[in-house]
């Protein structure tokens, strides 16, 4: 017989492997040996440490790809950087190698992939997965995340985490360097910035819909209190309900830093990182996400949708628009919050979320 994985005790076997980014090289060693323990053919996707795991009936029908994130968080401890899992995806690969040897031997119909992505944290993973071949034949695609208890009460689940689009903006200002007493012969980087400032915190976008645009940095410095600094840097953030929205923002922010500039007789470079998709899904997988929580948990269980934060997931609906697409909140009650250092949750309520993974793959599967 199989052998049953314990989400619990899995996470608390991953979490000291804490890795970052795409390097998240023992973690993929643990879940390739924990797959190969149960008799799930799995391999490295490509060169990277991605692992997918592959169950096939044989038999035709459809095919579902369940998703799990593998990386953590860089923080500095003691003068020391130290990779943390400050955003739960410890619990994620839990859940998803739990839900694997759940479904070892009953899978009917069709194929099951289970996919381990590194790098959600720097939104690099999912692109890098796709490039693989990793959606290749997928109908179905689900993901997860722990939720704060801020989003949801402990022991509920979600059938939908409704990510915004985020696009971080680095705003170079070049003005023109002088003495400070003689303020008229510079272009003085400080009030370009603060007029660019003023006209983003002056967009204007559909009122009914979310979005935020705000700086969170700002340094100008040209080395001395008696000079007018030349160069400024301004980082902003942004956020927006759909990424058509933030398509917009992007051309706003652009043409109110280059217009305020201009104004002054200074030149900006606006430089967007790469844009991270809304949440996308399709509706009717988000009912049955809805259908499989309450046969899983209870009715009392199910909590409306919830919202915030970005996710890379979305990159994989953009690359396949055909594939249907679900992400459920799992209610674990983490504090003090996501990111957090010190952040903690309740790992026995993890078995919950495996357990829908689980029910999702059956509905189509079994
Ligand atoms: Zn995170
Ligand atoms: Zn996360």
């Amino acid at each position: 017989m199989t052998e049953i994985f314990n989400s619990t005790e899995l996470r608390r076997e991953l979490h000291p492997l804490a890795e970052l980014g795409l390097n998240t090289k023992n973690t993929a060693q643990y879940v390739l040996d924990h797959l190969e323990k149960i008799g799930v053919e799995a391999h490295r996707v490509g060169n990277t440490n991605g692992v997918l795991g592959v169950i096939d009936s044989g038999v035709p029908g459809p095919t579902v790809m369940l998703r799990a994130d593998m990386d953590a968080l860089p923080f500095e401890v003691d003068g020391k950087k130290t990779a943390i899992h400050a955003c739960g995806h410890d619990g994620h690969t839990a859940m998803l190698l739990e839900a694997a040897s759940r479904l070892v031997g009953n899978i009917k119909k069709g194929k099951l992939k289970l996919l381990f992505q590194p790098a959600e944290e720097t939104l690099e993973g999912a692109n890098v997965m796709i490039k693989e071949g990793v959606l290749d034949g997928v109908d179905y695609l689900v993901g997860a995340h722990v939720r704060p208890i801020q989003d949801l009460e402990v022991g509920t689940l979600c059938p939908a985490v409704n990510h915004t689009a985020s696009c971080p903006c680095d705003i170079y200002i070049h003005g023109k360097s002088a003495h400070a007493s003689r303020p008229h012969l510079g272009i003085n980087s400080i009030y370009v910035g603060t007029a660019i400032v003023n006209a983003i915190s002056q967009i204007q976008l559909p009122p009914n819909m979310a979005w935020s645009v705000k700086p969170t940095q700002f340094d100008a410095n040209d080395g001395a209190l008696n000079i007018i600094p030349a160069s400024a840097h301004l980082g902003i953030d942004m956020r927006a309900q759909t990424t058509e929205l933030m398509k917009q923002l992007i051309e706003e922010v652009r043409r109110a830093a280059e217009s305020s500039a201009a104004a002054f007789g200074a030149t900006v470079e606006v430089k967007f990182a790469t844009l991270c998709p809304a949440a996308n899904y399709d509706p009717e997988i988000t009912d049955e996400l809805a259908e499989c929580i309450r046969e899983v948990a209870g009715d009392d269980k199910l909590a409306p949708a919830c919202g915030g934060g970005g996710e890379d997931f979305h990159f994989y609906k953009i690359a396949r628009p055909e594939m249907k697409n679900g992400y459920f909140g799992v209610g674990v009650g983490v504090t003090p919050g996501l990111h957090k250092q010190n952040m903690t949750f309740d790992d026995k309520l993890l078995p919950l979320g495996a357990a829908v993974f689980v029910k999702f793959a059956l509905r189509h599967l079994g």
